[in-house]
């Protein structure tokens, strides 16, 4: 394309970029408030980067790409760096990670070389100065000569030491680290500025850093921010030869320093270590965007040094993006199992993580009226992890005056029903029980993995088993038969036998998933056991007040009324009655005996068992107070040996432990 475009235009695109690069610099790096997602920016910076490197008599110096980060804010002191601070370049793929490694390979392979890899912590980069062991002076990383001087905020840290442990008279140090804030604390910030009406931050990172950027340090005293040191200036003066070391002395000084580093013996075991972060990021309690590789010997950085925007000797490997913008077509409301209308946004579809996106939750009204989102909106979305895309925040800045407010519709978009707003909820109801969305979704509940586990029973058979009238509710399924599903959609003779199947085996399931299965509000899977364990029958429930609820430990009294309120209507009882006839079980195996014969005995089951399956067989024990475990161990008390044993026979043998065949086994359980 480039290629019918003549010079004058290519610097007409290099200038339109750079101007609107500059202005996304200003609202990331000034305001702390970006309007574009970083994979939009990211995309926009690298094109400006190719362009200039296919056209370098264009390349000036005041270009976005020859700088670090953006001028200070004027209402701060300014404060001049020692030594230039720079970012890092950026690489999304193993290929970029490996090009890096042959850059340094190029020059110095015949120096040995090793690299240090650490987490990439989404924060605001600072430099602190210590003079004499004394903190003189903390500041951000500006343009990266200048910086904003933010000492009195930093001082309010309390993981920034003020005064050394360590420093072995080196009379100045500069060292430089990330303050962020941790994921709970800015869920909190978050939610406070909501409900006070005020802009929310977009992520950690521009939360820590308008935090830190307050001109009353009292502000950032209040938003418990934390920080991880990284690099020190000056160490060689203190006989530090590598980055393992600066970061020893850098502990033992009283710094925090991140213990999630890896020193490696090559570049793919780097890329290793990388990658095992990019899946368990989230078990920690902070953010981070991705890894920084880092050369570990000093001297061989001194000899890499730097191009004006960041060093040679690291490199950061991105994570991908799990925040992007898009637009709200439409808001739609779903209805759920209990009748909660839920808004959903309809996106214009974008991939995120490498998935596409179309749809986000809004939660509820109340929430689309705290982020003032409107139909039209340009907004920032997340999707991280499993957890369902929801937009973070609307971008004003792009509102054209078109946009449409929504209104929660007052009928049920499905049956027509009035929406009921109860005081004390967010949730808006559809008011009518037989409501087809809520029948649907009850249905899609019970047959679900953790209910009823019927297999093959998916969404769109329930649809059209529920549209056909072929069944009212759950209970109904038990009465189907084969030639009524031959008939539908996409049905044929095999699936359709295998769905009776399916459903005709959900009928021995224990009764704690059938509880569950129930959809009885506030009543979950945990919940559910436990009742299971109290009870010989569902039918027991019938009978049970609040009070005796109560009594079970760990349910609370919004599960005993909720249970006792279903327990009252009387078609709940018919569905329960239909369950029955058609052979359901209602019994349970689950109860605590209360008789605990086998207390604190230890089991290890092998082979076939006549009697019992390996589940049968564990829940017998556990209801009467013993323990199955997988391995014989010199704690096991008996092996159960059942037909064609495993290896773990020979080790029972081998260690004399008491072997039982099922005949002793089922007199025990009898006792
Ligand atoms: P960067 O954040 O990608 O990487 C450099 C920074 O990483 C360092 O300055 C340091 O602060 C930090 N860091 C964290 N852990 C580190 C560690 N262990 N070792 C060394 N450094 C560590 O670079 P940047 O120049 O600060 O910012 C660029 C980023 O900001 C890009 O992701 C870009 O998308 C985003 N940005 C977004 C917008 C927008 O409008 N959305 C605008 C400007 C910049």
């Amino acid at each position: 394309m480039e290629q019918a475009k003549s010079k004058k235009e290519i610097e007409k695109e290099i200038n339109q970029l750079r101007g609107v690069i500059r202005k996304h610099n200003y609202q990331y790096y000034v305001l702390d408030e970006p309007i574009i997602s970083d994979y939009e920016y990211d995309k926009l910076l690298k094109r400006l980067i190719t362009l200039e490197q296919k056209y370098p008599e264009f390349i000036s110096p005041d270009s976005p790409t020859q700088r670090v980060g953006s001028q200070p804010l004027e209402e701060f002191k300014t404060a001049r760096h020692l030594v230039p601070m720079l970012s890092l370049s950026n690489a999304f793929s193993d290929k970029e990670l490996l090009d890096f490694d042959q850059r340094i390979k190029k020059n110095y392979s015949q120096q040995f070389f090793d690299y240090v890899v650490e987490l990439k912590i989404d924060g605001l980069a600072i430099a602190l100065v210590y003079e004499d062991g004394i903190l003189q002076r903390g500041a951000t990383r500006g343009d990266g000569f200048v910086g904003e001087d933010i000492t009195q905020n930093l001082r309010t840290i309390n993981s920034i030491p003020l005064k050394l442990r360590e420093y072995n008279h080196m009379n100045r140090i500069e060292v430089y680290g990330e303050v962020y804030m941790n994921r709970e604390s800015f869920k909190k910030l978050n939610e406070e500025r909501n409900e006070k009406g005020e802009n929310i931050f977009a992520n950690p990172r521009n939360a820590a850093a308008g935090s830190v950027r307050q001109l009353d340090p009292s502000i950032t005293a209040k938003r418990q921010l934390d920080t991880f040191v990284y690099q020190a200036k000056f160490p060689q003066e203190h006989d530090l030869e590598t980055h393992m070391e600066v970061l020893a002395f850098l502990k033992k000084a009283g710094f925090k320093v991140n213990q999630n580093i890896k020193q490696c013996d090559n570049i793919e075991e780097a890329i290793d270590y990388c990658k095992s972060w990019k899946n368990k990021k989230n078990i920690l309690n902070y953010e981070i965007d991705g890894m920084v590789i880092k050369v570990n010997q000093l001297l061989l950085r001194e000899k890499l040094g730097s191009t004006s925007k960041s060093p040679r000797w690291a490199i950061a490997y991105k994570f991908p993006a799990e925040q992007m913008t898009t637009v709200i077509d439409d808001i739609i409301v779903g209805v759920g199992r209990t009748g909660a209308l839920t808004p959903v946004a309809k996106l214009k579809p974008v991939v995120i993580s490498g998935s596409r996106v179309q749809r986000a939750t809004l939660h509820n009204e109340d929430e689309i009226r705290r982020k003032d989102i409107r139909i039209g909106d340009t907004v920032l979305i997340q999707k991280a992890g499993e957890v369902i895309p929801e937009v973070i925040k609307v971008i004003k800045e792009k509102r054209s005056g078109k946009e449409k407010i929504f209104n929660m519709p007052k009928k049920c978009p499905v049956c027509g029903s009035e929406v009921i707003k109860l005081a004390e909820e967010v949730v808006s109801r559809c008011n009518n029980i037989s409501c087809p969305a809520q029948v649907k979704e009850r249905i899609k509940h019970f047959v679900s993995r953790q209910a009823m586990d019927i297999d093959g029973l998916g969404s769109a058979l329930i649809e059209q088993l529920v549209d056909k009238k072929l069944i009212k509710d759950f209970a109904d399924l038990y009465y189907l038969k084969k030639e009524d599903l031959v008939k539908l959609e996409r049905m044929a003779e095999k699936s359709s036998e295998n769905i009776i199947k399916a459903i005709e085996n959900s009928k021995k399931r224990p009764l704690s998933n059938l509880i569950f299965a129930l959809g009885i509000r506030y009543v979950g899977n945990y919940a559910s056991k436990l009742l299971a364990q109290k009870i010989d029958n569902i039918l027991d429930l019938q009978d049970k007040n609040s009070e005796d609820l109560v009594n079970i430990s760990e349910i609370g009294p919004k599960i005993a009324e909720s249970i006792v309120l279903f327990f009252k209507k009387e078609e709940n009882l018919q569905i329960i009655k239909k369950l029955k006839d058609a052979g359901v079980n209602l019994s349970s195996q689950e109860k605590i005996a209360e008789k605990q014969t086998l207390r604190e005995v230890q089991f290890v089951l092998t082979g076939t068992l006549e009697h019992y399956t390996r589940e049968e067989a564990k829940d017998a024990i556990e209801r009467l107070g013993g323990r199955v475990t997988g391995n014989v161990t010199k704690k096991t008390d008996y092996l159960v040996l059942g037909k064609e044993p495993g290896q773990k026979y020979q080790k029972a043998k081998e260690m004399d432990i008491n072997i039982i065949e099922e005949k002793e086994f089922k007199e025990m359980l009898e006792k």
